[in-house]
């Protein structure tokens, strides 16, 4: 099918005709479905269907397909305030989004759930047309948007602080706007790119006062960096956007200190982007699955031109290639680094080295983490390719997300707990994390939860099956001709 585009015809007919619009889509496609779990009580007290931690965009497109889906005892809770969930308008430190304004996102398949629906409705086609990448604040607004019209159950200021079991379900112990207790059949984590982990520091900061370094997702205040020396660990775009932040606020001199000797120049997944990765790559053998985050983790990501040039474009920052760091040492009130180029000094360091799968190290997991059985417990075998720490670590999840048992039998609750964030890729692909195929994942996600939910309750539907009792005929649509044919075989 050839596109045409209709972009600049386009005029802004406001949010309220899209919202209007929406609703009309939802109605002809009978959405949300009617709920179909029974309802469950475990003494005296409500069983939640699903409970989704985290309501950054991957938390939301799940709850969305949830609740679309007819899985309505839902709800999300997330620990930031709502408007701040994720890290658009926190620690995202670009000006822009990475990824293309044409992204579907968390539409789901519905067109006027789309970011580029919510943008022409207000501010028209043309201003599509001129619109390079999407500001970060608006894709903010868009998410807030996205959830208010969808009208879903988020509960902000809630943390979820533990987990353990009770009979098969789930107890997810939470704090905060709500505290307490909740119990659910399911559980997913939309916990974000730290997900099950948190940051990753390299070793040579152990022991280094909090006050010489930051790490790239923390709360750094730039306005202390005035005149200051500055130096930026990392390549990526995390580092270009810390950097131009440090920059911008008036740093005297901000140095980037890149182990490689080039800059990444190539964003290779997102060159071959395709439905075929999206739908294909989870159904691949481990070799495949293996072979292909290797080789993009050993490429590496390059940062955006624009966030590159974002720093560069700044006299007083500085390019260091091939720059490895041997050690780091508090001295006289600043920092030595020891590098492959010799000694540096600086006053503050930034580290944008990344997001660990450790779930070990975070105390909500403390009672699963255990019982998680990775990629490092047999499924990666070295004839796959080359070890990356950072990849074994990952969870070995199930179809639906799932974590599975280490050891057979000695945490089966985990199967009901499903693994929808950045750590799922090396299983699923990029489905649960990244803009691009988020809503395939939380179709990929929803399918198992439902499938699981049914078969659970297997015997209830079946009772449901034997007990309904709406004739579709009332007997008065036909005669029964028996009698006529005996009447004519006695003849
Ligand atoms: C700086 C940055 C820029 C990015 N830019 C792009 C981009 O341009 N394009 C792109 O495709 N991708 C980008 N990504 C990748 C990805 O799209 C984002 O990380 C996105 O936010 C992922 O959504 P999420 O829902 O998985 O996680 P998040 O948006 O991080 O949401 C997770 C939520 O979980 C909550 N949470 C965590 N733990 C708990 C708990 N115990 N209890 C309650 N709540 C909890 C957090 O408060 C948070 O709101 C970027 C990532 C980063 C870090």
């Amino acid at each position: 099918m050839s596109k045409i585009s209709t972009a600049a015809l386009q005029l802004p007919a406001g949010l309220a005709a899209l919202e209007a619009q929406l609703a009309q889509d939802l109605e002809f496609l009978e959405l949300p479905a009617k709920p179909w779990v029974p309802t469950r009580t475990h003494g005296g007290v409500e069983v939640r269907d699903v409970v989704v931690i985290g309501a950054g965009m991957c938390g939301l497109a799940a709850t969305a397909k949830l609740v679309l889906t007819g899985i309505s005892n839902v709800v999300a809770y997330d620990a930031a305030p709502a408007g701040l969930e994720g890290p658009w308008v926190t620690f995202a430190r670009m000006q822009t989004l990475r990824s293309p304004k044409n992204l579907h996102g968390p539409a789901l398949g519905l067109p006027q759930l789309t970011f580029r629906a919510w943008f022409t409705s207000q501010w028209g086609g043309e201003a599509w047309q001129a619109l390079d990448k999407i500001p970060k604040r608006q894709w903010m607004d868009y998410l807030v948007w996205y959830r208010k019209v969808l009208n879903l159950p988020v509960r902000n200021g809630v943390r979820m602080t533990g987990l353990s079991t009770n009979n098969g379900l789930i107890a997810v112990d939470i704090d905060g706007a709500e505290k307490g207790r909740v119990l659910t059949r399911h559980l997913v984590l939309a916990t974000g790119r730290s997900g099950l982990g948190g940051f990753a520091v390299p070793d040579f900061l152990t022991g280094i006062d909090r006050k010489y370094w930051a790490h790239s997702a923390d709360d750094i205040d730039f306005e202390a960096l005035k005149g200051k020396q500055v130096a930026v660990i990392g390549a990526g775009a995390s580092s270009m956007d810390n950097a131009a932040t440090a920059l911008e606020a008036g740093a005297g001199a901000v140095d980037m200190l890149i182990r490689r000797k080039e800059m990444p120049r190539i964003n290779k997944m997102t060159g071959i982007g395709s439905q075929g990765v999206v739908h294909g790559m989870h159904l691949l053998p481990d070799a495949w699955k293996w072979k292909f985050v290797e080789y993009t983790a050993s490429t590496q990501t390059p940062p955006p031109r624009s966030s590159t040039l974002r720093v560069s474009c700044h006299r007083n920052a500085r390019f260091f290639l091939d720059c490895g760091i041997i050690a780091v040492r508090e001295d006289d009130g600043a920092l030595v680094i020891e590098t492959t180029q010799g000694p540096m000094r600086y006053d503050f360091l930034i580290a944008a080295t990344g997001f660990s799968n450790d779930f070990t190290g975070r105390p909500e997991f403390a009672s699963i983490a255990p019982h998680i059985r990775s990629w490092a417990d047999g499924r990666y075998t070295p004839n796959m390719g080359p070890p990356r720490s950072g990849m074994s670590e990952a969870p070995d999840l199930g179809p639906a997300f799932e974590f599975r048992e280490r050891v057979t039998g000695s945490c089966p609750v985990l199967a009901h707990i499903h693994c929808f964030n950045d750590a799922a890729m090396l299983t699923h692909g990029k489905v649960s994390g990244d803009i691009p195929a988020v809503s395939a994942g939380a179709d990929r996600l929803v399918r198992g939860i439902a499938a699981s939910l049914f078969a659970e309750d297997v015997e209830e539907h079946f009772a449901n099956l034997t007990a309904y009792d709406t004739p579709e005929l009332q007997g008065d649509e036909w005669v029964d001709s028996t009698p006529l044919l005996q009447k004519e075989t006695a003849l």
